[in-house]
């Protein structure tokens, strides 16, 4: 076992058993770096080409180099800011027999699982993550915000609010909203249809939607909304943050919630790719069934069609996220892929939604998605240039978050 993966588990196991862990300083503190640069990713839709220093002190972007900072050379590299992942489920892993875990409390396993998941994710360039699956998520959250565990920054939903017989009337709803932030949720995530694999069959009406949607607003929460069909539209109209999937609306509907400046959030080029792939490790557990595989199979192109739609609006804010479930993370850069090839995006688009579409939608876009003074050192540098060759995104030598250096692998240096 690497070193710092058994420190996860330790970190993450001790909750567990009941301790207390104050924060402590991150293992290695941020200091003052200069990073050389010729070709910088503006985030938003440009490559500057060109000689260039980027200044960093104290985690930070800053506009002048320190005196005395250390040098990093990554001329010959792509340097972009830090990618954002808005959908992932940091809590899906595979356990020690190779099938999906079904942990329903945070035992060692899933906090195993969870770390190692953060940690591959960091790895592929992203080091910013909006996990939306499990209460655990809080556990993972604050070990790598404030004991430097290695990790993106992780914003989560602490689960889901789903439909109850129970929870239909308006205090009920509300109560849920205010339960998800009083036990440190960052956004709420709504489930407005079931499952593709059960049928995509809607459950909170409009009202419902609003009245849920309406008070994540008053806590300063935004709110995610799984949603199919005219349900998208509907979750729009509600007022709802942003609607992940998007299967099955029509062209109409889509437009709807662009119109209406609802962030939407389609994913083509990893998660059912790699259900399929994976799909003997998942059938048996919960809706995985080899049914609901065939489902997900037969309408990717609908997916793609959804996302089609949606990059061809006017307007239309089409966020970066993968819904990577176990097997899938660290390889969240195939969702660029996807997104050129079965979406229509052009690769600086593609790139873009994951720096400053993505940040915007988190409402972090002046803390994160560029590379400017006064914004988080979260930087990557690829080995190839993603506008001419997108499969540079897979070559990942260079990741920062937050001014740390977590990966370096430049090229090797020969001769002398
Ligand atoms: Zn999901």
């Amino acid at each position: 076992m690497r070193p710092c993966r058994l420190l996860a588990v330790l970190i993450l196991a001790a909750p567990v058993l009941g301790a207390q862990l104050p924060p402590l300083p991150p293992p290695s503190a941020p200091g003052d770096v200069t990073i050389l640069a010729d070709r910088v990713f503006d985030g938003a839709g440009h490559i500057a080409r060109g000689p260039r220093r980027i200044a960093i002190a104290a985690g930070r972007v800053t506009a002048t180099p320190q005196p005395g900072a250390r040098v990093i050379d990554l001329r010959g590299y792509t340097v972009l800011p830090g990618w954002i992942d808005t959908h992932v489920h940091l809590e899906s892993y595979f356990d020690a027999a190779g099938r999906i875990g079904t942990d329903t409390t945070p035992t060692p396993a899933l906090l195993m699982g969870m770390a190692d998941n953060a940690y591959r994710t960091l790895l592929g360039g992203f080091t910013t993550v909006q996990a939306v699956g499990d209460p655990a998520d809080r556990i993972l959250r604050d070990a790598i915000a404030s004991r430097g565990l290695p990790g993106p920054r992780i914003l989560t939903s602490l689960g889901w609010i789903v439909m109850h017989a129970d929870s239909l009337d308006e205090t009920s709803l509300r109560a849920m909203v205010r339960a998800k932030r009083d036990a440190g949720a960052d956004l709420v995530k709504i489930f407005a249809s079931t499952s593709q694999r059960v049928g995509a069959k809607p459950t909170f009406t409009e009202a419902q939607l609003r009245t849920l949607c309406d008070e994540a607003r008053a806590l300063g929460l935004r709110a995610m909304v799984h949603a199919y069909r005219s349900q998208v539209a509907v979750a729009a109209r509600a007022g709802c943050s942003q609607v992940e999937h998007a299967t099955y609306a029509t062209a109409e509907e889509i437009a709807e919630a662009a119109r209406l400046g609802t962030v939407i959030s389609p994913q083509v080029g990893l998660v059912v790719q790699n259900y399929i792939a994976n799909q003997d490790r998942y059938i048996g557990v919960g809706n995985y069934t080899p049914e609901g595989m065939q489902i997900m199979l037969r309408d990717l192109p609908l997916d793609f069609e959804v996302c089609r739609i949606a990059a061809a609006t006017p307007g239309a804010k089409v966020v970066f996220s993968t819904d990577a479930t176990a097997g899938a993370h660290g390889r969240n850069a195939e969702e660029f892929l996807g997104r050129v090839e079965h979406c229509g995006q052009r690769p600086v688009d593609a790139l873009a939604s994951a720096n400053v579409v993505a940040a915007a939608s988190l409402g972090m876009g002046d803390r994160l998605g560029r590379i400017a003074p006064g914004y988080e050192a979260d930087l990557i540098a690829l080995d190839g240039d993603p506008l001419t060759d997108l499969t540079a995104v897979r070559r990942v030598v260079f990741v920062m978050k937050g001014g740390v250096v977590y990966k370096w692998v430049g090229r090797p240096t020969t001769g002398r």
